[in-house]
C-alpha cells in the first residue's frame, strides 16, 4: 500500500482520500449484496452485477487518473465534485430499485457530502444537493407512476421532508467549514508573505540595501564550494571608512548615514553581477570578488578608493570629504574563509596604521 502511494505530498492525500471513499463505496456495495440476497432489490442478480460492474469501473478509473499524474492537469485535481457526481446516479438508481429500504441507501449521500467538506465551495456543496434532492423527487414519481400501488405515498413524502432537511443542515455545516477552510488558506498565503518579508529584513540591509553580513557568510560558504569545484580564485575585500567617527560628530549622525549610503552605492556601482557587496556593521564593508586574482581585485578597489576620495559631498555638507581603508586577500592563499577574512580585515587595519586612505593586499 505504502509503494502504491506517490512520494508528492499533495498527489499522496489526494489518493489517499480517494482510497477512503473507495473504501465507503465497498461498504455500500456489500450492503447492496446484502439487500439483494435478503430479495430487497427489485431487479434480477445480472442487472445488479452490471450495474455494480460500470460503477467500479467508473472509480477505478478516478484511482488510475490520480495515481498516474494525469488529474494535474485538470483544474481541481483532487477531482473530488467529479468522483462525487459519478456516485450519486448509481445512489439515485439503487434507491430506485429498493423496495422498501430506500433509506439504506439515502444515507449514502450524507458519507458523499461528508467528502466534499476537504474540499468544495458552498455553492458546489447547495448544487450537489439540489440536484440530489431533484433526483430523489424523480425517483419518487417514476416509483408513483410505474407502480402506484407499492408506494406508501404519505410516507415517502414525509421521508422526503425528513432527507431534505438533514440535506439543508449538512449543506450549512458543510459550508461553515469551506469558509473555514478558505479563511485558513488566506491566512497561510499571509504567513508566507511575512516570511518573505523577513527573509528580505535578515538578507538585505535596511540603510544600504547591501546584503547582511549574515547572507554574505552564507554566500561565501557556496563561494567556497564554487571555487574549490572549478579551481578558481575569489578575492575578499574588507573596508572601512576612515575617522567615521569625526564625520558623525562634526556633520551629525544624518549626514554620516548619508555617507554610508553613498559609499554603498559606489561599491554597486564599481563590481559586477557576480560580485556581492555587504554591510558587516556600522561602516565596516566586505565585498566578494568573483573569479579575480589580487591584481584585478587591486585595480577594482583603487577605482572604489579614489572615486570616495574625490567624491563631491558639496549638497550634503560642502566640507565634508571622506576616503576609505582596504585589505585584500586572496581565498587561493588560505583555503579557508575564516583565514582570508580574517586576512583582509588585518590588512585593512595595517592600511590604517600606515596612513589610512589606501590599500594592502600582503
Ligand atoms: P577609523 O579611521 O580608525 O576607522 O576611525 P572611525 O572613527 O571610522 O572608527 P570607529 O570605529 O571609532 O568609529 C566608527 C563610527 O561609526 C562610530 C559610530 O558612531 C559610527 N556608526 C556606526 N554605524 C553607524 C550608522 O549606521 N550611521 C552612522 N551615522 N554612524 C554609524
Ligand atoms: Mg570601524
Ligand atoms: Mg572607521
Amino acid at each position: 500500500m505504502k509503494r502504491f502511494l506517490p512520494d508528492e505530498p499533495k498527489q499522496r492525500l489526494r489518493l489517499k482520500r480517494h482510497f477512503a471513499a473507495l473504501a465507503a463505496s465497498f461498504i455500500y456495495t456489500i450492503i447492496g449484496f446484502y439487500l439483494h440476497i435478503k430479495g430487497y432489490f427489485r431487479t434480477d442478480a445480472q442487472f445488479l452485477l452490471i450495474v455494480l460492474g460500470a460503477y467500479w469501473a467508473g472509480l477505478l478509473t478516478f484511482t488510475f487518473i490520480i495515481r498516474s499524474g494525469l488529474n494535474l492537469k485538470l483544474k481541481d485535481p483532487s477531482m473530488t465534485l467529479a468522483q462525487m457526481y459519478w456516485s450519486i446516479p448509481f445512489m439515485l438508481l439503487a434507491v430506485y430499485m429498493l423496495n422498501d429500504l430506500r433509506g439504506i441507501m439515502l444515507m449514502a449521500f450524507f458519507a458523499l457530502l461528508s467528502f466534499g467538506t476537504f474540499r468544495l465551495t458552498s455553492r458546489q456543496f447547495l448544487t450537489i444537493t439540489v440536484i440530489t434532492l431533484l433526483g430523489y423527487l424523480a425517483v419518487l414519481i417514476a416509483l408513483y407512476i410505474n407502480q402506484p400501488l407499492r408506494l406508501h405515498l404519505d410516507r415517502e413524502i414525509l421521508y422526503f421532508i425528513g432527507f431534505s432537511l438533514t440535506c439543508v443542515l449538512m449543506v450549512y455545516t458543510g459550508s461553515a467549514a469551506s469558509q473555514l477552510r478558505e479563511r485558513n488558506r488566506l491566512q497561510n498565503i499571509k504567513l508566507t508573505r511575512a516570511l518573505e518579508e523577513n527573509r528580505k529584513l535578515a538578507t538585505t540591509d535596511d540603510l544600504t540595501g547591501l546584503t547582511t553580513r549574515r547572507r554574505f557568510m552564507e554566500i561565501l560558504g557556496k563561494q567556497k564550494a564554487w571555487s574549490e569545484r572549478d579551481d578558481s580564485d575569489f578575492v575578499i575585500v574588507f573596508a572601512d571608512l576612515d575617522h567615521f567617527k569625526y564625520v558623525n560628530d562634526s556633520f551629525g549622525h544624518h549626514t554620516g548615514d548619508k555617507v554610508l549610503q553613498t559609499f554603498a552605492d559606489i561599491l554597486k556601482r564599481s563590481i559586477r553581477e557576480i560580485d556581492y557587496a555587504a554591510r558587516f556593521g556600522g561602516e565596516e564593508f566586505v565585498v566578494l570578488l568573483n573569479n579575480t586574482d589580487i591584481e584585478q581585485a587591486k585595480t577594482i578597489a583603487e577605482r572604489i578608493r579614489s572615486t570616495l576620495e574625490n567624491y563631491n559631498f558639496n549638497d550634503l555638507a560642502p566640507a565634508l570629504s571622506v576616503t576609505v581603508s582596504m585589505g585584500l586577500a586572496n581565498f587561493r592563499e588560505y583555503n579557508s574563509i575564516q583565514e582570508t577574512l580574517m586576512s583582509a580585515d588585518n590588512r585593512m587595519y595595517k592600511a590604517k596604521q600606515i596612513g589610512r586612505n589606501r590599500i594592502v593586499w600582503e
